[in-house]
C-alpha cells in the first residue's frame, strides 16, 4: 500500500432548494434587520450557521449503511441502557444491520469498528472526525467555500394548520414557524484527526450512497421532509485539488480545467480502489 498522501480537510459539496433544522439555525437577523425582520420581505435575506449536528446525523446514517452494504454490522448510535431498550427498538436495530455500542472494542487499545473509530463516543473515546457547523450567505461574493461555507439564505416560513371540519370554514388552528434556509449551495468542511484510507473510501461511499438515495425519507436531512425538505445532491470534493481548484468548482461560468480532470482520473482510478480495499479489510476484521 502507498503512503497516504491526501489532506486532513475534506470537503463535500450541498445543494439543497430547501433545508429545515428545526429551530437550530442560528442567524444574524438582529443585524441584519435592526430589530424589525420581516418574514414576508424577499429583501430580507440573511445568513447564518448550520449547525453540524443533523449533518452529522444523516452522514452517519450513510455510513452505517455503507457498512452494512457491505456484509459488516455498524456501531448502535445510542447506549444499549437507554430507555428504548425497553419497547425492544434497540434488539430490533441489533438484528437489522447494527451490533451493541462499543462491543467491537477488545480492548482498551483497540479502535474498534470503522464507525467507532471515526464518530468515538463510547467511554469518553473521541472521534477522529471533526464535523463543522456550515456558515452560510445570501452574498455570493463573501463565501469562502475553502472555509467551508455556503451560498444560502435564511427564511422564516409561517404555516397555517386549518381545520378539516367544513363547519369551520378553513379556521387556522394554529400557526407553525419553521427556521429554513433556501438555495443552499456550498461546501461542508470535515476534518479527520487522523487519517485512514478507511476513513476516505467510508465518506465517500457514504456520499454516493446518501446522493443515490436523496429522496429516500430516511436519507434526507432535517425536518420538514414530507414537504419537499431536506432533499440533498451531495458529493465529495476531489480530495486531491487545491485551494483554486475547490473555489473553481463552485464558479458557474468555468469547467474543470485539464489538471482537475487529470486529478478526477487519478483519484477513481488510483486512490479510490486502494482506500476501498483498506475498508473492505476494516470491515471484514469485524
Ligand atoms: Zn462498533
Amino acid at each position: 500500500m502507498t503512503e497516504i498522501d491526501i489532506d486532513r480537510d475534506v470537503f463535500v459539496r450541498i445543494r439543497t432548494d430547501l433545508l429545515v433544522v428545526g429551530d437550530s439555525i442560528m442567524t444574524d437577523r438582529h443585524h441584519a434587520s435592526n430589530g424589525n425582520y420581516e418574514d414576508n420581505d424577499p429583501q430580507n435575506q440573511i445568513g447564518g450557521i448550520i449547525p453540524a449536528f443533523s449533518l452529522s446525523g444523516w452522514l452517519r446514517h450513510g455510513m452505517e449503511k455503507v457498512v452494512q452494504e457491505r456484509d459488516g454490522t455498524a456501531c448502535h448510535p445510542g447506549e444499549a441502557n437507554a430507555n428504548f431498550r425497553k419497547d425492544g427498538v434497540y434488539n430490533r436495530d441489533l438484528d437489522a444491520g447494527y451490533h451493541e455500542k462499543g462491543v467491537c472494542l477488545e480492548d482498551d487499545d483497540d479502535d474498534g469498528c470503522v464507525i467507532l473509530d471515526l464518530f468515538g463516543g463510547f467511554g469518553n473515546r473521541p472521534g477522529k472526525f471533526m464535523r463543522r457547523p456550515i456558515q452560510f450567505s445570501p452574498v455570493r461574493s463573501s463565501v469562502d467555500y475553502t472555509r467551508g461555507q455556503a451560498e444560502g439564505h435564511y427564511r422564516r416560513i409561517n404555516r397555517n394548520v386549518v381545520s378539516r371540519n367544513e363547519e369551520d370554514n378553513r379556521e387556522p388552528l394554529r400557526n407553525a414557524e419553521l427556521d429554513a434556509v433556501g438555495n443552499l449551495d456550498g461546501c461542508w468542511h470535515l476534518s479527520f484527526r487522523e487519517t485512514k484510507p478507511e476513513f476516505v473510501a467510508l465518506l465517500a461511499e457514504a456520499i454516493d450512497f446518501l446522493d443515490e438515495h436523496q429522496t429516500d425519507f430516511m436519507h434526507q436531512l432535517g425536518g420538514a421532509r414530507n414537504f419537499g425538505g431536506g432533499i440533498v445532491d451531495c458529493d465529495l470534493v476531489n480530495p486531491l485539488y487545491n485551494e483554486t481548484e475547490l473555489r473553481r468548482v463552485f464558479d458557474r461560468g468555468k469547467g474543470n480545467t485539464n489538471k482537475m480532470d487529470d486529478k478526477d482520473e487519478k483519484w477513481e482510478t488510483e486512490y479510490l480502489p486502494e482506500f476501498q480495499a483498506a475498508l473492505a479489510e476494516r470491515v471484514e476484521e469485524v
